[in-house]
């Protein structure tokens, strides 16, 4: 489908929406009006791709809904302003993009070789300067730690104890924890040796995977 307008007009109707939800920080408004979301799904998905709804990338995952990843990232601009960021689960690539866009350096790894290949290949042909590696994020990217926000796209069981050996001090971790069914999205702010938790609203992520994830049904 050809989209001559880059469907600027549907990108500012989402915009709207987000802000009608409570979203209200103007960095986080402004870099949802600079990515393009429809760029990062295909095929039947592209017309929805400005609907406030998660949308399927193959492989059994969804990109998370605008609302959601809007939601987070209000978070952790109130939590940390800068600085080096780590995402578990790529996905598609769209908040990563949306973190690049909000200045952060960013590093995201995704567990499902499918995905990683076509969010790679997103990164590169968009000329988003995102590191993106193949793995389980929930041992995270020892090469590169600390990092001043680490942000969990997936439905967390409990906290991911390398990952938050991996927090800078006064660093912040972003993630959706509790059950399969619902997770309450939980801010910890790491200070010296102590982590202290704060409890937001609940969403439905898909699951963690991964040694501190959730089981694989598949095993
Ligand atoms: N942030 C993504 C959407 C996240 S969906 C986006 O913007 O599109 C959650 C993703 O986490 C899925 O792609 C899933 O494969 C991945 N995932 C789940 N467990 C993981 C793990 N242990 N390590 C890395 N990625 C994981």
């Amino acid at each position: 489908m050809q989209h001559t307008d880059d469907m600027v007009q549907e990108r500012r109707e989402m915009v709207e929406l987000l802000r009608r939800y409570g979203i209200r920080n103007p960095r986080v408004l402004e870099a949802f009006l600079t990515v393009k979301r429809h760029l990062f799904v295909d095929g039947e998905s592209r017309m929805f791709a400005y609907h406030d709804s998660a949308l399927p990338i193959g492989f059994g995952q969804t990109i998370s809904q605008p609302y959601t990843v809007a939601y987070m990232m209000e978070l952790l601009v109130e939590n940390c302003s800068s600085g080096k960021v780590l995402e578990i689960g790529t996905g598609s690539g769209f908040q990563a993009a949306i973190l690049d866009a909000l200045g952060y350096r960013v590093f995201t790894i995704e567990c499902v070789a499918g995905l990683y290949e076509l969010a790679s290949a997103r990164f590169e042909k968009l000329g988003i300067p995102v590191q993106s590696r193949l793995g389980d994020g929930t041992l995270g990217w020892p090469e590169e730690a600390p990092f001043d926000a680490i942000i969990v796209t997936a439905a967390a069981p409990h906290e991911p104890y390398k990952l938050m050996s991996q927090l800078a001090d006064g660093g912040v971790m972003i993630l959706p924890l509790g059950s399969l069914a619902s997770q309450q999205m939980t801010v910890i702010r790491r200070k010296g040796n102590r982590f202290e938790h704060e409890g937001f609203d609940h969403f439905a992520f898909v699951p963690l995977l991964g040694r501190e994830g959730w089981p694989d049904s598949d095993e």
